[in-house]
C-alpha cells in the first residue's frame, strides 16, 4: 500500500501515525496519510517561520516568476492530480469536474503572479505625505475543507507566498492525499519551507491555529469550525480570513424562460454534487412559473450521467464521505414526511456514497432542508407570490456567501440583486467566481475576502511612513 508524505522544509518526512484513505466511489483503499502530532506541527511552523524572512527578502519580480513556476508545475502535473482528486473527492474527470479543478488551480495560481501591490500615496498636502506599504505577516496557517480540496488550497497559499509569507497548510482530513501529492510537487520550484503541510484532524487544526508563532490563518471550512478558529487565535492574535458555510438563494424573477436558465441552475445548483460552497442550495419560483420551472430542470437532471468519476462519460460523482451522505439523506426523508415532491433522477451505482439528483417541490421556509446547508444534490424549490417576499426569503437566513437572480431583463435583476445580502450576488449565472473578483461572505458566512487585489492585501500588515515635508 502506498504511504503519502508532509512536505517540510522541502523533504519528504516520516509520520508515526497514519490512517488509510479510502475512494467514496467504490470504496477501494487509495493509501494511507500522515497523522500527525503536536511536535510535528511545531516542526512545521519552525520550518516556516525560519524561511520566511529570507522569502521576504527575495524581490517582488523574483517571487512573482516563482509563483509562475508554481503554475506551470501545476499545469504538467494536472492529469496526475486530477486523477487523485476523482479517486479521494469523488468529483468526476469530466465536465465541471477534478480537471476543471486543475484550470482553476492553474488560474488562481497565474493571476496572482501577474499581480502588484504597489505603495499607495494616502494622503498629501503642503505640510505632509502619507504612504501606506504592505509587508508579509510571517507565518500562514492554512486550513483547507473537502469539497474542492486542490483548488481552495491554492486559494490559500497562493497569495500568502506571492506577497512573502509562508505557509503550514492542512488538508481535510477526509481528503490529504492530492493534496500532499500537489504540495510534494509544488515544492520542486520554491525555496525550502516555504510551503509546508501537517496532516490530522480538526486536533491538529487546533494545534495549528493556535500556535504562538503563527501570523496569519486561511479558514474555509464550516461555520462552527470558523469559531473554534477565532477562539483559537486569541493564542497569537493572528488575522484571520474566513470563508464558512452558505445557504445560497437563488430567485426566479416572474415570466423568466425557464428553458433558457435551466441548464445554467442545474449546474448552480448540482456541481460537485451540490458539495460547492456557493451553490444555489434554495430556489424561489414565482407561482405562475413552478410547472415551467420544474419540468425544465427535471430535463436537464434526467440526462445527467452519475457513476464512479474516472469513467468519463459521468458528470456527477459520490458525495465524499458517509457523514455527508447521511445528512443529505436525512434532509431529504425529513422534507419527504413534511409533505414535500420528492424527484429523484438518474441511475445511481448500489456501491459508493452516490445519491440520486434530487428536486424537492412544494418546499417550505422553516423546513429543514431549506434552513439548513445541505451540501448535496437535494434542492429545495419554494414557490412565492411576491418578489417581496421572496427577497424577504432570500435573506431572513444568517448564511450569506452568494446568491442569484434570474431573469429576462438585466435592469429588473439588478434591482433585485441590490436588495440581496450576499457576499457575491449573481445575474442569470451563480457560482461564477474569478481570480480577479474579490469572494467572501457576509453575515455568518465568515469575513474578509479573497482573489484579486484584495485577497493580496489579507496576506499582508499595512504600514504607513507619515513624512512631515
Ligand atoms: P470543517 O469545518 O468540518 O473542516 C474544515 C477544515 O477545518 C478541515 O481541515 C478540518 O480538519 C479543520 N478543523 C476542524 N476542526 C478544527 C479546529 N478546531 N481547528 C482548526 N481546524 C479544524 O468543514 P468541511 O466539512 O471540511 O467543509 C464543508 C464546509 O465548508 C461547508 O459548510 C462549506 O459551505 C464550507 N465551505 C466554504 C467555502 C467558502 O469559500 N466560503 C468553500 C468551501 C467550503
Amino acid at each position: 500500500m502506498q504511504t503519502y508524505h508532509n512536505t517540510v522544509s522541502g523533504k519528504q518526512t516520516e509520520a508515526a501515525d497514519h490512517q488509510e484513505i479510502f475512494n467514496p466511489a467504490t470504496g477501494d483503499s487509495l493509501g494511507l496519510a500522515p497523522l500527525n502530532s503536536q511536535h510535528d506541527v511545531n516542526v512545521a511552523v519552525e520550518a516556516a517561520r525560519m524561511a520566511q524572512g529570507a522569502w521576504a527578502r527575495v524581490s517582488d519580480q523574483e517571487r512573482r516568476e516563482i509563483v509562475a513556476n508554481v503554475a506551470q508545475v501545476l499545469e504538467e502535473n494536472s492529469e496526475y492530480l486530477a486523477g487523485l482528486v476523482t479517486q479521494e473527492q469523488g468529483k468526476p474527470l469530466s465536465g465541471p469536474g477534478s480537471r476543471f479543478e486543475m484550470q482553476a488551480c492553474v488560474g488562481w495560481t497565474k493571476v496572482p503572479s501577474s499581480l502588484e501591490l504597489l505603495p499607495e500615496t494616502v494622503y498629501e498636502d503642503d505640510t505632509r505625505k502619507d504612504v501606506l506599504y504592505r509587508y508579509p505577516l510571517g507565518v500562514v496557517a492554512a486550513i483547507a475543507p473537502w469539497n474542492w480540496p486542490l483548488m481552495i488550497a491554492i486559494w490559500q497559499i497562493i497569495p500568502a507566498i506571492r506577497m512573502g509569507n509562508t505557509v503550514v497548510l492542512k488538508p481535510s482530513e477526509y481528503t490529504p492525499i492530492a493534496t500532499l501529492e500537489m504540495v510534494r510537487l509544488i515544492n520542486q520550484v520554491l525555496p525550502p519551507g516555504v510551503l509546508n503541510t501537517v496532516s490530522g484532524d480538526g486536533r491538529i487544526g487546533a494545534v495549528l491555529t493556535s500556535h504562538p508563532d503563527i501570523n496569519k490563518i486561511m479558514f474555509t471550512g464550516s461555520e462552527s469550525t470558523g469559531r473554534r478558529i477565532i477562539e483559537a487565535s486569541s493564542q497569537n492574535l493572528a488575522p484571520i480570513t474566513l470563508e464558512l458555510g452558505g445557504n445560497d438563494a437563488a430567485i426566479i424573477m416572474p415570466g423568466t424562460e425557464a428553458a433558457a436558465i435551466s441548464e445554467g441552475l442545474f449546474w448552480g445548483a448540482f456541481l460537485n454534487a451540490g458539495q460547492t460552497c456557493a451553490c444555489i442550495k434554495r430556489l424561489y419560483v414565482h407561482e405562475n412559473d413552478y410547472d415551467a420551472v420544474v419540468t425544465a430542470l427535471s430535463d436537464v437532471a434526467s440526462q445527467v450521467p452519475i457513476g464512479d468519476g474516472m469513467v468519463e462519460s459521468n458528470l456527477i460523482g459520490p458525495l465524499q464521505n458517509a457523514m455527508q451522505y447521511n445528512k443529505v439523506k436525512e434532509l431529504v426523508a425529513d422534507a419527504r414526511a413534511n409533505g414535500c415532491d420528492v424527484m429523484e433522477f438518474g441511475d445511481v451505482p448500489s456501491t459508493g456514497y452516490f445519491l440520486p439528483l434530487t428536486l424537492v417541490g412544494n418546499a417550505r421556509d422553516g423546513q429543514r432542508l431549506v434552513d439548513e446547508e445541505q451540501f448535496g444534490p437535494a434542492l429545495p424549490i419554494i414557490r412565492y407570490s411576491s418578489l417581496d417576499d421572496a427577497t424577504a426569503s432570500a435573506n431572513r437566513l444568517s448564511d450569506a456567501l452568494g446568491a442569484s437572480v434570474w431573469a429576462n431583463s438585466l435592469e429588473q435583476a439588478e434591482t433585485i440583486a441590490s436588495k440581496l445580502e450576499a457576499g457575491t450576488v449573481w445575474v442569470n449565472q451563480h457560482g461564477a467566481i474569478h481570480p480577479m473578483v474579490p469572494f467572501g461572505g457576509n453575515k455568518a458566512s465568515g469575513y474578509g475576502v479573497e482573489f484579486g487585489m484584495e485577497g493580496l492585501k489579507g496576506v499582508t500588515q499595512s504600514r504607513v511612513i507619515s513624512i512631515k515635508k
